[in-house]
């Protein structure tokens, strides 16, 4: 098993964290642990990266950059107009109007159709990181936004790069614009779903449109892998839950193709963007499905038990088990050891079923989510324990 541990080390703008506290972590839990890859991101302190590449080289452990792609790098534009990144446009021709910040995260999107902005962002990682002996990249929010940005950002992007793809395609953007918003008895007319994020849909417009979103994302992805394995680094791909993935442009088969491990983010527990009983409530609240029969009709087509105390084990298991069985790289399944109040009530029982659960799906590894950094003690010692060594 490939085990990886992830660290929040500050995002671009915000404060960092000292070598010295990333060390005592990883002191503690490597004797317990056959950590395989250790991924770190995405502060501005190259001395904290230089010191833990030498550290973790010493003790043979991969070292990823955690790297935020359409989402985060819009800070650049700050202080550089030439950083400056398109951003997502709405059927009506407006700037998609931002979120309040849950995590200490930016959940703003810029237009990941756009070839400029592409070029902006790889400028980023190069005058930034491209000189840290890094073993590989972690990409993260390589997508649209989700029903947690509300239903009007799931419905992106229409700027002129996006409106000539739909010209191409010959899609009749008005007729779409009512499919979107028209009430169904499913969310979106869903019929049924066949797992690995594939929905049928009652009018195939629908589903035309959701993948075309994801082509879009995984060609620029192409572009963008291409640019990190030129230079010779190893890449994850941090990634939506298979339900999930099509309303945030994700197809999880096309992107298992670019990379050496993909992680989809199975968090149970967690109540901010990724987590599953956040963003699945995001989703029925953004398809006015909530508190509805759309509700129970949603449930019944996933074979999801809504009555659970914590988010169905079992859906989540089958989840990964149909994407394990035809991913064309490795699935290492984040599991949260992290506890935030009120964002991620984290506790060692949890931590345990989830592991135990994961372990019987096929999937080749885990990744210990998202930051070992605000994990307790019990977390990280029961996640080794759980652990087969
Ligand atoms: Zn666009």
């Amino acid at each position: 098993m490939d085990i990886a541990i992830q660290i929040f080390s500050g995002g671009f703008t915000g404060k960092t964290v000292l070598f010295e506290t990333v060390e005592e972590k990883l002191f503690s839990i490597l004797p317990r642990l056959p950590v395989s890859k250790v991924i770190m991101g995405w502060s501005l302190n190259k001395t904290l990266y230089e010191k833990t590449a030498e550290f973790l080289a010493k003790n043979n452990i991969a070292f990823y950059l955690w790297f935020p792609v359409f989402s985060e790098t819009g800070a650049f534009a700050i202080n550089d107009p030439n950083k400056k990144l398109s951003p997502l446009i709405d059927v009506r021709g407006n700037e998609l109007e931002k979120k309040a910040d849950h995590t200490g995260e930016d959940f703003s999107f810029c237009c990941p159709n756009d070839p400029q902005n592409i070029e902006n962002i790889l400028s980023i990682f190069d005058e930034n990181f491209s000189s840290i002996p890094f073993t590989g990249i972690f990409l993260d929010k390589i997508r649209y936004p989700s029903f947690a940005q509300g239903k009007q950002s799931v419905f992106t992007c229409f700027c002129p790069h996006c409106r000539s793809e739909y010209e191409k395609e010959g899609f009749d953007i008005s007729y779409l614009e009512n499919l979107f918003f028209k009430q169904n008895t499913t969310p979106f007319g869903i019929t049924g779903y066949r797992g690995n994020g594939q929905y049928d849909f009652d009018d195939p417009v629908m589903s035309r449109f959701f993948s075309l979103k994801s082509r879009i994302v995984s060609r620029s992805l192409s572009r963008i892998c291409g640019y990190f394995r030129d230079r010779g680094l190893a890449i994850g791909l941090d990634v939506f839950a298979p339900f999930l993935s099509p309303f945030v442009g994700q197809d999880l088969l096309q992107l298992s193709g670019l990379c050496g491990f993909i992680k989809p983010m199975m968090y149970r527990a967690t109540q901010a963007p990724a987590g599953l009983p956040f963003e699945t409530e995001a989703l029925l609240h953004g398809t006015e499905s909530k508190n509805t029969t759309k509700e129970q009709a949603f449930y019944g087509l996933l074979g999801f038990d809504p009555g659970k105390k914590v988010f169905d084990l079992d859906f989540t298991v089958r989840e990964l088990r149909s994407l394990a069985s035809v991913s064309a790289c490795s699935v290492c399944p984040g599991v949260e050891i992290n506890r935030i109040k009120n964002l991620a009530d984290v506790y060692p029982d949890y931590i345990e079923e989830t592991i135990m659960a994961y372990f019987t799906t096929g999937v080749r590894g885990l990744v210990l989510s998202w930051d070992l950094l605000e994990a307790p003690e019990e977390n990280v010692v029961r996640a080794a324990d759980t652990i087969p060594r």
